[in-house]
């Protein structure tokens, strides 16, 4: 299989990085749709789970590469990875990710920024690494390393905060080993709402997945793709009502699809979804059929 697929933006050649799988409970997934609905678009597993992409996103940029969000990582235990189905092992690197970017061109070291949509496991996993065989030295604390060394790393000041003041409902998602040594190593840039990073990256703020949650447009002239992350985390979940039950604000969730979605159709943006199962369907465009939006598929070479 193919583990990156060039999206061209304008000037801005984009790669689309298949950094592994996950699956999780279908109905947390869909909210309050009920199953007959979302089973016909996403078959759940003997564990009621279904297949998740951990998809990232790569921008080649004048300003140095721009990585947006890393996946699950390596320092999670095998129990962990299997609650989650975590499918993420690496051949060349500490996981899929960094095969995927070897396969677009790139190493680690190359990236200049790297930009967290959110703070959730599965898209700041990534941003450190423990050495792959940490686990079996008899060291109880294995060192944690930055996994872009170069890297600025990117995030929404309120998510930050967020992320370190969990509560009981929101702190199985949310590990410092994730964001923490890049925060101590001086690499952790703050940002607060609608930021145009660099010429070009626009940092957008779609809120209610959690308050501080962040979409990343990219944009030359009238051509825009847009990173979703989990805004829409798949194309079953473009119709409005389909949100996860994870959001913790569910009907800022619902106003935060409704804004993006008539912009989306508007402006004719190009949609990028982290989570979608099937990377044939990672990028699409919304399609009016009558009052709503529907996914129409674009093929990635
Ligand atoms: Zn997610």
């Amino acid at each position: 299989m193919s583990l990156s697929r060039a999206l061209q933006v304008g000037r801005w050649k984009c790669h689309l990085l298949e950094g592994g799988r996950q699956h999780l409970d279908g109905g947390a997934m869909f909210g309050v749709v009920p199953k007959p609905l979302w089973e016909k678009k996403n078959q759940p597993d003997e564990r009621n789970r279904i297949p998740l992409g951990l998809r990232c996103m790569l921008v080649e940029h004048d300003a140095g590469p721009v990585l947006i969000d890393t996946g699950v990582g390596n320092k999670e235990s095998e129990k962990f990875k299997g609650i989650y189905g975590v499918e993420n092992t690496g051949t060349h690197g500490p996981t899929q990710l960094e095969d995927a970017l070897l396969e677009a061109g790139f190493k680690p070291g190359d990236i200049r920024y790297v930009i967290n949509t959110h703070l959730h496991f599965d898209h700041a996993g990534g941003n450190t690494f423990v050495e792959p065989d940490a686990a079996i030295r008899p060291s109880a604390h294995p060192t944690i390393r930055l996994s872009f060394p170069n890297a600025t790393y990117v995030v929404q000041e309120g998510e930050l905060d967020y992320a370190t003041h969990t509560n009981e409902r929101t702190a199985a998602s949310y590990f410092l080993p994730n964001w923490e040594p890049v925060r101590l190593a001086g690499r952790l840039k703050l940002v607060r709402g609608e930021v145009e990073l660099i010429p070009g990256i626009t940092l957008l703020p779609t809120p209610g997945h959690v308050p501080h949650h962040q979409s990343v447009l990219v944009r030359d002239g009238v051509e825009v793709a847009c990173f979703l992350a989990d805004v829409m985390p798949t194309t079953a979940h473009v119709p409005l009502p389909w949100i996860m039950g994870y959001d913790v604000e569910p009907l800022v969730t619902l106003e935060s699809k409704r804004r993006l979605e008539s912009r989306a159709h508007a402006e004719e943006w190009r949609l990028v979804f982290e989570h979608e199962p099937d990377p044939a369907q990672a990028v699409g465009r919304l399609q009016q059929d009558g009052k709503s939006f529907i996914y129409q598929r674009l093929d990635t070479p």
